[in-house]
């Protein structure tokens, strides 16, 4: 096994940085077993880190850091069934790439594919589209190291209870090694972007979700304008006019918009302007290529963010109200704000617990103060019973959160269950759960 002494790590944010005394990477189930069972001996505690892409102090570990890095990929295929039994630390491009090969697609994801699977469905990772769950819900059955270094397989009708809990679990349950997921044959989607009008796009919001397959919009703040984007399954062949759709995506969504975000840094009375410069070069795309290249956006600009789910029929009121609010405070944010569906579960901690949910996200540019429009957008985000997304900033204490999520106390009973000693928090989890 793989182990690395004392070393920085910080998450993609930059936001949370930690000196943990050990990076371990197991390459087996057995060296997990090994890992866990030492550092209970030892009186120590273990964080597991994915790709590190949350923004959150998830991942933040001054004692054991666990990377699944070295176990990757796909174990096992059911056509049958129609499940993929992978590695939790498999990265979500290679997870792509390798169901592909073999025929397979994911039926959604996120808007882009660095995430591993674990850390992915750990905290409620979703794409867009009322049809569909968040990733988290792609999932079948799991199989976990516990605590106390006992492997464990969970899956709808094996440990129901416990899997319902592991499926969005911070980590905090246990150390989810592989993951087996719902799979579709592998699919093309039409992909089509364009500009639009603000109110036109709040106006038909219940035609755009019902009848595309996936639907979402960002809205650029300071401006009445909208990109949105539709997607659907089609039977058409990948496109040939990709590498143009690709410089369009990478030179003007990446490049261009790096170099003007640097420029609202320096001098933040630039926002408004270009918000509206951005606002002017949404590009109209049209493409077709294969699901998992599609869903996937390259994000080379780094910023902070924040996402909350609110019930999926008051998208259009959150909206105006969050307009209203840009209008009377004007803060310096250029970046749009995010707008996407997603269907009603039943996972515990899932933000979109037992309703069809709407989820808008703010975004802030790295090195931008964030916290006075990230506090303001959070109290209407809560005036409309809002969720926060896990692996986004929010403000909330464990009573918040308590009174948000339905089954917090019942997560809180498992969590005590399973982890009795606290191997497996740190203290930001500690403070949110009130543990
Ligand atoms: C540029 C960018 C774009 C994003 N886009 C989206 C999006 O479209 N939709 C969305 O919903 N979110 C999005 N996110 C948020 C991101 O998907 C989540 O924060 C996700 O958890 C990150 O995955 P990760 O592998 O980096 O996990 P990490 O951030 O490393 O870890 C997240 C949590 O999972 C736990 N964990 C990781 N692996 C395991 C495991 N094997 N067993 C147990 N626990 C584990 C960690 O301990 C931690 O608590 C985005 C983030 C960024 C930076």
């Amino acid at each position: 096994m793989r182990a690395v002494a004392m070393q920085s790590w910080k998450n993609w944010a930059g936001l949370v940085t930690s000196t943990p005394q050990q990076v371990v990477y197991p390459s087996s189930l057995e060296e997990v077993v090994q890992v866990v069972k030492e550092a209970s001996q030892q009186g120590k505690t273990i964080r597991v880190v994915g790709s590190g892409h949350s923004f959150t102090a998830l991942v933040e570990t001054d004692q054991i850091l666990l990377s699944l890095d070295d176990l990757q990929g796909v174990i096992t295929i059911d056509d049958e069934e129609q499940t993929a039994t992978v590695w939790a630390g498999t990265k979500l491009k290679l997870l792509g790439e390798s169901l592909y090969e073999r025929g397979y697609s994911q039926e959604n994801l996120g808007d882009i594919n660095a995430q591993s699977i674990g850390g992915a469905i750990s905290t409620g990772t979703h794409g867009t589209g009322i049809q569909f769950g968040s990733v988290s819900t792609q999932v079948v059955g799991l199989t976990v190291v516990t605590a106390q270094g006992d492997i464990l397989e969970c899956s709808e009708t094996y440990h129901p209870e416990l899997f319902r809990a592991l499926q969005v679990s911070l980590g905090l349950l246990g150390i989810i090694v592989k993951v087996r997921l719902r799979v579709l044959p592998a699919y093309n989607i039409h992909y089509k972007s364009k500009r639009m009008n603000l109110n036109d796009c709040l106006n038909n919001l219940t035609t755009f979700t019902d009848s595309h397959r996936h639907f979402e919009f960002y809205w650029f703040v300071h401006t009445n304008v909208v990109q949105a984007k539709f997607m659907q399954i089609t039977q058409e062949p990948a496109s040939k006019n990709s590498v143009w759709n690709q410089f369009k995506k990478i030179g003007i969504e990446n490049g261009l918009f790096w170099f003007l975000s640097e420029g609202c840094r320096l001098f933040p009375h630039l926002c408004v302007p270009i918000s509206k410069l951005s606002a002017k070069a949404v590009p109209d795309i049209e493409e077709v290529g294969a699901s998992h290249k599609l869903f996937a956006t390259p994000r080379w600009v780094r910023f902070s963010e924040m996402e909350y789910s609110v019930p999926a029929d008051k998208m259009k009121e959150v909206m105006e109200e969050i307009r209203e609010c840009l209008q009377e405070h004007r803060f310096a944010v250029h970046f749009p704000i995010e707008c996407r569906y997603v269907k009603g579960d039943d996972i515990w901690l899932s933000p979109a617990y037992k309703r069809d949910s709407a989820y808008i996200a703010v975004h802030m540019y790295k090195g931008m103060p964030y916290k006075a429009y990230f506090q303001a957008m959070e109290r209407i985000f809560l005036k409309y019973d809002g969720r926060p997304h896990w692996g986004k900033l929010h403000e909330l204490t464990s009573a918040d959160l308590q009174e948000r999520f339905p089954m917090w106390n019942q997560f809180k009973a498992i969590q005590k269950q399973m982890d009795p000693n606290g191997l497996f928090l740190n203290p930001y989890l500690s403070r949110l759960f009130g543990v």
